[in-house]
């Protein structure tokens, strides 16, 4: 690579004339940085503003969120989608205020430490917030590194993803770290974007051996993905008889755990597994995960659902039903059988951009 200074110099210039005026971007408190990088994970920016908004007003600081019931942030995230990640900040938050008397520590083991607290959030946190030294790599990262430095490898490979850290390391101390690590993702969601890199306004052109060689549109290397699996589910819409919903909380802190959707079963079985009689075939929903597809038929249902290996049950009357922390999955057979949710966002799935 060209001389790293004079890229780290186009970077910064770029960064302080292009960066979008983002919410988190306008304070340097680490709970705010903390809560938007948990929050811009897979989710696009623009869907992340007004939940960052609602959670920050809830929850300024580690100890509000630590103090509040799991159920009322799960409510509150309804829609961002990757539950796991509102319920290790809820963890997390514990942790700062048992372990660290509710200051963000700034040792980057410490900090590393917390729940859900991965290289790339420390990275992140640690330089934006305290401007330490600490890299980052996230996809828009992986993105602009391949390109510029033309790697023609899978950068899921452990030998390639350490390289790319490695080089993120040597480039970011100096002036700036956090600004120098937010320009280059700010870069990859910008410029340097997936399908249509605009290379002719690309402030570090003279440094990319991507654009040198005519290879940057085909990096990073992507190898094919394997068809994810399906699991097919029957779920009831049943109804008291002043005409609540019957919902059910899934069990556990696994997939969707603590979150809430018709009651169902797992195809082949039938609904009155859970002591209800199935009816009218009302719809069909398909909902994506990362590695799975679920797909859920959704019929009326007659009877009071059984708990199964649910962990609650609640008969919940339409009108509230934007009170209640729902599941993707839950929102969307809700809507496909015609049923009003006010209030509610989609949640984006793609990386930052
Ligand atoms: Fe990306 Fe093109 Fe800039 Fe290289 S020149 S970093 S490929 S936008």
């Amino acid at each position: 690579m060209s001389d790293p200074a004079a890229l780290r110099a186009a970077l910064l210039t770029w960064y302080t004339a292009n960066k979008r005026d983002l919410p988190w971007r306008r304070t340097r408190d680490p709970w705010a940085v903390w809560v938007s990088e948990i929050m811009c994970q897979q989710t696009r920016v623009a869907s992340v503003i007004p939940y960052f908004e609602r959670f920050m007003a809830r929850y300024p600081t580690p100890a509000d969120l630590a103090g509040a019931p799991l159920d009322e942030l799960l409510t509150l995230w309804a829609g961002l989608g990757y539950y796991s990640r509102a319920r290790n900040l809820h963890k997390a938050a514990g942790q700062v205020v048992e372990r660290h008397g509710g200051q963000i520590p700034l040792d980057p083991k410490a900090f590393g430490a917390l729940a859900g607290v991965g290289r790339y959030t420390c990275g992140a946190v640690l330089s934006i917030a305290f401007d330490q030294p600490e890299p980052v790599v996230d996809g828009n990262v992986v993105r602009v590194f391949s390109r510029l430095l033309c790697i023609e490898e899978d950068p899921r490979q452990p030998a390639i993803r350490k390289g790319l850290w490695d080089f993120a390391a040597r480039l970011v101390p100096g002036e700036r770290p956090g600004d120098l690590n937010q320009a280059i993702m700010e870069l990859g969601a910008l410029v340097c974007r997936p399908k249509s890199p605009t290379c002719l306004l690309c402030p570090v052109r003279p440094h990319c051996l991507g654009f040198e060689t005519g290879r940057a549109p085909h990096l990073p290397v992507k190898p094919k993905r394997a068809p994810r699996p399906i699991t097919r589910f029957t779920a009831g819409l049943a109804r008291t008889p002043d005409g609540a919903i019957w919902l059910a909380q899934r069990a556990g802190e696994g997939l969707l755990g603590g979150l809430w959707e018709l009651p169902a079963v797992e195809q082949p079985g039938a609904l009155d597994a859970l002591d209800l009689i199935a009816g009218d075939h009302l719809a069909d929903v398909t909902h994506g995960f990362t590695h799975r597809i679920w797909e859920v038929a959704v019929h009326a249902a007659q009877g009071v659902p059984a708990q199964g290996d649910y962990a609650e049950l609640r008969a919940v009357p339409e009108a509230e039903l934007s009170t209640v922390a729902l599941s993707g999955p839950g929102i969307k057979a809700l809507r496909a059988c015609g049923i009003a949710l006010a209030h509610r966002r989609g949640a984006g799935r793609s990386a930052r951009s």
